[in-house]
């Protein structure tokens, strides 16, 4: 049988075997645990502790300030060491609220405990996804309570589980499909609740068969949820070249998926929304991938969020003896920000680590030449852009033309043109660039 798949994309190396066999352990942080008070889209929340409180794993350390805000949790007990500016692994400094960890992991009262209600209504799911400081688990970050609050639920045909995860070497996604497929299928269940007319898909790239069977089997005999096995290849993990799989929809510029009728949910966020609804569970932890080739025993790991990165990549076995590193990324070696320092916290939306012995982009930077007009990039941008003649008016810092004639902003800064551009032009990171610089001017 043909797989589906978007036009555009590449097939970058997948180097997700050197982490995905490994079981995944609970890891449990040892130090302090840091906690932005921006771990989202939106407003920042507003901290409801003071320096020296004493706090418990589950409690609101800060809560949202608005409707396009979201809760902040601790996911320790102990007590408040500081509310300070720190780095996050973004680079920017945010207010964070910073918890010296007992190491006890003694609960709020009412974790985990099933909530006595009959049945569900629309604002008891809601209201329970946004107390439990929900987000966008696969990147994004948006508070889960907004993205899935519609005028028009009636209007929504499909919702999306994102299982695609196509970032090289990230595998935490696929590890979450095999171990907790039954909380993916609640929550996604949870979610059509929301939208009465809608049927629930879950997409998995064919690169990941154990989960495929996984998702297959738990959801044997469901009627309106199905599992669909689509082509790996990056980035079908965009939101935009989902819909247009699944549903066979386009998304035009500026539109959002609800108005094509479809709801895309990471499965981590589904997971997260049946332990927070059926268990009273806030979004304490995530499975999360430290991986790499630079590091000894890549792996998969359930870690709690406002654990120090650099935590992490010793409990990930710590740097391959005789390897230097180059370059650590916060996610993946495609999307991933490069990180100036591992004294950061992992947030909500953060699902892995890559630490790399060689930096290619520093590596193809200094090979760069002349534009040859081939064509490749804009054979290989899955949203239809133009990739040679944005970098022509980004060069010219012609922002007229790159935004409203060649829809630059439109750029998921996915990297595919970078990847493919036999002339190595830095393309991403001058559309990255010129963003920054309009939506600065656009502020101002
Ligand atoms: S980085 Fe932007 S322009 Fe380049 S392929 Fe991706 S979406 Fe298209
Ligand atoms: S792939 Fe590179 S060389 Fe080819 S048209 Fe695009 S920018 Fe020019």
């Amino acid at each position: 049988m043909k797989l589906k798949t978007f036009r555009g994309g590449i097939h970058p190396e997948g180097h997700k075997d050197i982490s995905k066999g490994q079981e995944v352990e609970a890891y449990l942080p040892k130090g302090d645990l840091v906690f932005p008070i921006n771990q989202h889209i939106g407003k920042p929340a507003r901290p409801v502790v003071a320096k020296g409180d004493p706090v418990l794993a589950g409690q609101i350390i800060a809560e949202a300030d608005g409707f396009v805000s979201a809760n902040i949790i601790s996911s320790c007990s102990g007590k408040v060491k500081a509310i300070e500016e720190r780095h996050t692994a973004s680079g920017a400094r945010a207010m964070c609220i910073v918890i010296e960890n007992d190491g006890q992991y003694t609960l709020a009262p009412g974790i985990g405990k099933t909530p006595h209600r009959g049945t569900l209504s629309s604002k008891d799911i809601l209201d329970a996804i946004k107390a439990a400081g929900i987000v966008g688990m696969g990147g994004a970050g948006f508070p889960t309570h907004v993205k899935l609050t519609s005028k028009n639920p009636e209007s929504i045909d499909y919702v999306i589980a994102n299982g695609s995860e196509c970032e090289p070497y990230i595998t935490c996604d696929d590890r979450l499909m095999q171990d907790e497929n039954r909380g993916i299928l609640e929550g996604l269940r949870l979610v059509l609740e929301l939208f009465p007319n809608a049927q629930g898909v879950i997409a998995i790239e064919d690169n990941k068969p154990d989960a495929i069977k996984a998702m297959e089997a738990v959801c044997a005999g469901e009627k309106h949820i199905s599992v669909q096995p689509v082509m790996a290849k990056y980035p079908e993990g965009g939101e935009r070249n989902l819909i247009s799989v699944i549903s066979g929809r386009d998304l035009r510029f500026g539109q959002l998926p609800a108005d094509v009728g479809c709801v895309v949910c990471n499965v981590s966020t589904l997971n997260a929304i049946y332990h927070a609804v059926h268990n009273s569970e806030p979004l304490m932890e995530r499975y999360f991938t430290v991986s790499g080739d630079a590091v000894a025993n890549p792996r998969t790991m359930s870690v709690r969020i406002g654990t120090s990165c650099a935590e992490l990549i010793e409990a990930a076995g710590g740097i391959k003896p005789g390897c230097t590193v180059k370059k650590v990324l916060s996610g993946g070696p495609m999307m991933g920000i490069a990180m100036s320092s591992l004294d950061v916290p992992v947030c909500k939306n953060n699902n892995a680590l890559t630490v790399l012995a060689e930096d290619e982009v520093e590596l193809a930077e200094a090979q760069a030449t002349a534009c040859i007009r081939c064509g490749r990039c804009t054979r290989a941008c899955p949203i239809h852009l133009i990739p040679q003649a944005m970098a022509e008016a980004a060069e010219r810092k012609d922002y007229e033309q790159y935004e409203k004639r060649l829809y630059g902003l439109d750029c998921i800064a996915c990297g595919s043109c970078t990847y493919v551009c036999p002339a190595k032009r830095p393309l991403m990171q001058l559309f990255k660039q010129t963003k920054a610089s309009i939506m600065a001017a656009k502020r101002k």
